[in-house]
């Protein structure tokens, strides 16, 4: 049977990936979005595919932390101040779910998705999405033992949920000797091995061109303002498009609370918007590097024009519209905190500024499957590890859309939970 499936919104990781697998099961898909592919949080982020840290964010720790840190100026979580009641909600939601329970029941169903990660984007590429993985072993830096137990004690966590974790402690001298940008600040490093990362615009771009070399439609510049249902089929509404579909997946991301309200989502989302930008190195860093007190998140990119080497610099969580402009003060707080922990970096070239914002859901785990109106799917809420978990998530809506059963990976994934 041949599907005709339009996607309400979204060229991000996620919509792409769906669209990708649809088309996979032989289903005609067009996917639009208000400007582009990537335009959202899947350009700009730190490119990990990590699932020693892909965690619940809800964490007990977090609600000690929380009001301490958002007063602070330069904290690396910041709440931009707002009359708006959706904030107020979502706090309250998110404050819900940071118990030690919650957090462990989240992790197992995180375990379970996380063993399918890499295998979900080498099948991308093998089906003909021309991305790459690269494969290193991730240096977490600490400058004392007391910054480092927060994450010793997560990774033990995760490793209790019964994911697996090859991770081996350091000494300042030994983790010179494997990432000699390390500065004498870093007293502590942990190597953990098996990591990837990716360039996630070019990835997320090599997956539009394997949507289209497939047959598929990408239109940009269409912004939908409305998903209905209309007899048997769904109607996609906006500027630019008022079209039926058998079936329309919103994957919107931070911007999915407008389309999925009217479809039976009540679970709380909101935008936590972060901030990256790139700057040249003396020489290639080993691999992916986390400074996780400073909260910066640090990936290879691609030479520059001028032939020297560049890292990705990425951080902040600011709880905001995530139409608002970028600020270029959360890019410092980033880039101060980076700075003593870091050597060989030339602060002055200073390029790629970008903002995007995560789609947060309250309690911590994404969105996948269908909603209350027949025909209308959701793929959203992905938070801090969209990227990761987009392949698989667009594997497993088009497992359900397509078969009409609900994959058991997407227990407790209900949209309408
Ligand atoms: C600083 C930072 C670092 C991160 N690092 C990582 C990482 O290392 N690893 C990882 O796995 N994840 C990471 N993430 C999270 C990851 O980027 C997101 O979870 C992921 O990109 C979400 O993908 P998405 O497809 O759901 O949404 P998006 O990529 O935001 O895509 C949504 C798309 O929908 C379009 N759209 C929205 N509304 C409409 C509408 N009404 N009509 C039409 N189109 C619409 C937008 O234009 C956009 O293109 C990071 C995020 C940030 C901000």
């Amino acid at each position: 049977m041949s599907h005709s499936c339009r996607f309400a919104s979204g060229a991000g990781i996620v919509g792409l990936s769906t669209a990708f697998s649809l088309q996979q099961r032989g289903v005609q898909v067009t996917v639009v979005d208000r400007i582009g592919p990537a335009a959202g949080a899947s350009w700009g982020n730190a490119g990990w595919l990590s699932p020693a840290f892909t965690i619940p964010l809800p964490e007990p720790a977090l609600l000690k932390q929380g009001p301490r840190a958002l007063l602070s100026p330069s904290s690396p979580v910041a709440l931009a101040p707002s009359a708006d009641p959706a904030v107020a909600r979502f706090m309250a939601a998110f404050a819900l779910n940071c118990t030690p329970h919650k957090w462990a029941s989240s992790m197992r169903t995180y375990a379970t998705l996380n063993a399918h990660i890499y295998d979900s984007f080498e099948r991308q590429i093998a089906a003909g999405v021309r991305g790459e993985l690269h494969a290193y072993d991730m240096t977490v830096g600490f400058a004392s033992l007391h910054d480092a137990t927060g994450i010793l004690d997560e990774l033990a966590r995760v490793s209790a949920a019964g994911q697996q974790i090859d991770v081996t402690l350091l000494d300042p001298r030994s983790a010179r000797e494997y990432e000699p940008h390390l500065t004498e600040n870093v007293a502590l490093a942990l190597r953990l091995r098996g990591q990837r990362y990716l360039n996630p615009g070019a990835y997320v771009q090599a997956l539009a061109d394997a949507v289209i070399a497939g047959g598929g439609e990408l239109r940009t510049g269409i912004d939908v303002t409305e998903v209905r249902r209309d007899g048997a089929r769904a109607r996609v509404i906006g500027t630019g498009i008022d079209e039926l579909t058998d079936a329309a997946v919103l994957c919107s991301g931070a911007w999915l609370p407008r389309l999925a309200s009217a479809h039976g989502v009540r679970i709380p989302l909101f935008a936590g918007r972060g901030y990256s930008c790139s700057v040249p190195i003396d020489t290639p860093l080993q691999g992916a590097t986390y400074f996780p007190a400073a909260r910066a998140a640090i990936t290879p990119r691609p030479d520059g024009a001028d032939g020297r080497p560049r890292i990705r610099v990425a951080g902040i969580m600011e709880f905001a519209d995530p139409d608002k402009p970028l600020n270029p003060k959360r890019i410092r707080v980033t880039n101060d905190a980076v700075r003593p922990l870091l050597r060989g970096i030339d602060w002055s070239g200073i390029d790629e500024q970008w903002v995007g914002s995560r789609p947060l859901s309250a309690d911590g785990l994404p969105l996948i499957g269908g909603t209350a109106t027949p025909g209308v799917y959701v793929g959203g809420g992905h938070g801090m590890w969209g990227l990761t978990l987009g392949p698989l998530t667009g594997e497993l809506l088009a497992e359900q859309i397509t078969t009409g059963r609900t994959p058991a990976l997407t227990a407790g994934l209900d949209p309408l939970r």
